[in-house]
């Protein structure tokens, strides 16, 4: 059977940066995302279905945010005037 692809509505592509331009289907273990305008494609588990029992502990997802594109781990100290050379 054909999977039903469906457009994200506002979502752009990693790849390519255009919105609206990817598509969405699942099948019973992954989830499937294409752009129509790149080659971009990838695929994920689909392990967020609902479980059928409750479990009392909570489970806080932390996001993990990505590293600071301004933040520089080291900071270059070039020297004006060049290596010396006493001739
Ligand atoms: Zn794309």
């Amino acid at each position: 059977m054909n999977p039903v692809k469906r457009f994200i509505a506002g979502a752009v592509c990693p790849r390519c940066g255009e919105m609206d331009c990817l598509r969405s289907w699942r099948d019973e273990e992954q989830l499937y995302r294409e752009c129509v305008r790149c080659d971009f494609s990838d695929a994920q588990r689909a392990d967020g279905e609902p479980s059928p029992q409750e479990l009392e502990t909570r489970v806080n997802k932390v996001e993990e945010k990505p590293a600071d594109p301004d933040a520089q781990p080291l900071l270059f100290h070039p020297n004006p005037g060049g290596s010396r050379q006493d001739h």
